[in-house]
């Protein structure tokens, strides 16, 4: 068997003195000495709750310090963390506490009444961040822990996000932890020299694993913020405090919109990157034109999570792409049922490598229909490899649809409208329709104060692309509905009256 190391011990011997986390609410500072002492504290507090090997500690709370020493003492007793979704009512949470058979559910002061209500009548001990436990925790002695983590074991589990369905909890492993350290560390240059801000939801793999936790293991710093806020982040981008950003593309989208940004040295940031949803071309063009390389990445909370994140040497010239595969995780193109396609075609990205996931909580049958016949991860998303290995993701086979006998691909089409001028954002769905089996239906956020008319957004695309692709539908939106990482649920988008 593989064992992983306690890295926050290991941080605390090499460098006691630097500087883990900075929590901007407070200016509190964090050295790896200090961390790896609370995460001993916290272990034993979690003991002293009932927490042993294998049980289930879930947690509600905002980005903050305490998350992550918590993390690392579940790891020391070999309890899994289980992060639970603020944006969730607690009836959402009901279900996910009883899936998990959560012993223990820890809780910020802003989500408690959500944890007394989701908690209620499962049995589980609550324990709230903000009222006793930094007393309790410093009152602790320091529990040993155990020093060596089982590669294979499940430390904590996501519960993906629900763009596409019902929440299922994703196994997250030590080895994918370590994995995507790797990975990150390969493609960004990551030193311990470089700092990074922790701010994408807890309860999703990216808050914890994307770049917090590898710049964490690099003895690099990770700034913390609750949640994500425009006007904090560029004013540490221009405080030259911030060497690796990595973000979605709503988040991206967000800081264009912010009166900071046509100020902000953007040049300052070493390493930018963004993943989890298509990344339209403006968005890159318009950060490249200030002098700020946008690396497109693709993960999934299944991949631990970085499976593909573009180098900046070509992140201009293979514009659209998500680079080519990675040193610890491969990836191919294939048919669904696991034959590669030939080089050029699209199909299906699959995924192998020792950071994957290794299934679902409690769901056998999902485990076994994630993985192909021979053993490769099933992403449930199409892409094509080009001449020189690098791969363009056309987006989630489910969201394909068919006009005329012709495949349309959404983020194809979204990409062209939201290089219109007028445009913000573009989702496109595929709606049924009599003659052509399916039709795109365009649902369009305007730029604040600009029109543009169905008939124009109609013109640009027939300029653009194939009849086919053209939506016939359009529907305009203050805002969709998203996930917490800003991702669009396309299930939830309104489907068209009449045609347009
Ligand atoms: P659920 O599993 O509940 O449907 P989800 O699929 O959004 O939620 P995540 O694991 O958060 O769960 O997201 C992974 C998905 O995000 C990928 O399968 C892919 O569809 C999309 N994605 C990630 N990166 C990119 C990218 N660079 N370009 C296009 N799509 C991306």
């Amino acid at each position: 068997m593989r064992f992983l190391t306690d890295i926050p011990a290991r941080r605390a011997a090499i460098n006691p003195g630097g500087t883990a986390f900075i929590d901007l609410m407070t200016d509190e500072s964090v050295s790896f000495a200090q961390f790896d002492d609370r995460a001993g504290r916290a272990t034993t507090l979690l003991a002293e709750a009932g927490i042993g090997f294998g049980d289930r500690v879930a947690i509600l709370c905002r980005n903050r310090v305490e998350f992550f020493e918590i993390l690392f003492a579940c790891a020391r007793l070999g309890a899994i963390l289980v992060p639970l979704n603020w944006r969730m009512p607690a009836a959402e949470l009901v279900p996910l506490i009883a899936d998990c058979a959560a012993k223990l559910v820890l809780f910020g002061a802003e989500d408690e009444a959500v944890a007394n209500d989701a908690a209620k009548g499962s049995g589980a001990v609550l324990i709230g961040l903000d009222a006793d436990y930094a007393a309790r925790r410093d009152a602790s002695a320091r529990h040993p822990g155990r020093a060596e983590w089982p590669a294979d074991e499940t430390w904590y589990l996501i519960y993906t996000s629900g763009t596409t369905g019902r929440p299922k909890g994703v196994i997250q492993t030590y080895a994918m932890a370590h994995v995507n350290y790797i990975n990150i560390a390969q493609a960004t240059g990551l030193r311990g020299t470089h700092a990074t801000l922790n701010f994408l939801p807890l309860f999703h793999t990216a808050g914890i694993n994307l770049h917090t936790l590898p710049v964490f293991f690099a003895g690099g710093t990770n700034y913390v913020l609750p949640g994500f806020d425009p006007g904090a982040l560029l004013a540490l981008v221009n405080a030259g405090k911030m060497d690796i950003f990595i973000g979605v593309p709503a988040v991206y989208r967000e800081l264009t919109l912010h009166p900071d940004f046509q100020t902000a040295d953007l040049t300052k940031v070493r390493h930018w990157a963004c993943g989890g949803a298509p990344l339209p071309d403006i968005l890159v063009q318009t950060f490249a034109k200030r002098g700020a390389i946008v690396c497109n990445g693709f993960g999934m909370t299944e991949t631990g999570p970085t499976a593909f994140l573009s180098d900046p040497a070509y992140a201009l010239e293979k514009i659209g792409s998500v680079g080519r595969t990675w040193l610890l995780t491969e990836a191919r193109i294939a048919t669904p049922e696991g034959q590669p396609v030939p080089r050029g075609e699209t199909g299906e990205i699959q995924f192998h490598g020792p950071g994957l996931t290794p299934g679902y909580w409690n769901r056998p049958e999902e485990t076994a229909k994630l993985f192909t016949a021979d053993g490769w991860l099933k992403s449930g998303d199409l892409g094509r490899e080009d001449a020189d290995g690098f791969v363009y993701v056309a987006g989630r086979i489910k969201e394909m649809y068919i006009s005329g006998g012709e495949n349309v691909y959404p983020a194809e089409v979204e990409n062209v409208l939201a290089r219109h001028p007028a445009v913000l954002e573009a989702a496109i769905t595929g709606v049924p329709d009599e003659k052509w089996g399916e039709v795109g239906c365009a649902h369009i956020i305007l730029r604040p104060g600009q029109t543009a008319a169905a008939g124009e957004l109609t013109a640009w695309c027939r300029e653009n692309l194939a009849g086919f692709k053209v939506p016939r539908h359009w529907i305009f939106a203050a805002d969709f509905p998203r996930t917490a990482a800003g991702k669009v649920q396309k299930h939830l988008l309104p489907k068209p009256e009449r045609r347009a």
